[in-house]
């Protein structure tokens, strides 16, 4: 399994006020420097983690609020 793949088990970080969000349940050094510029980036935004099938919700959500 990659280290990349989002899974439904996987957790991101998401950024309400951006709409951007990052995976937060990694082990290696390259997506923890990321994670950590991500929350820099986005301190004092409203952020929150959530699972990757939440994420998924969200984002559908979006999509059809678009067409509206
Ligand atoms: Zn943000």
């Amino acid at each position: 399994m990659s280290l990349s793949d989002l899974n439904l088990e996987s957790r991101v970080r998401y950024c309400f006020t951006c709409r951007e969000h990052h995976i937060v349940n990694v082990n290696d050094y390259k997506t923890i420097q990321s994670l950590n510029f991500f929350e820099k980036e986005h301190r004092g935004h409203r952020t929150q983690v959530i699972d990757y099938k939440e994420l998924k919700i969200i984002l559908a959500t979006q999509q059809s609020s678009k067409k509206w």
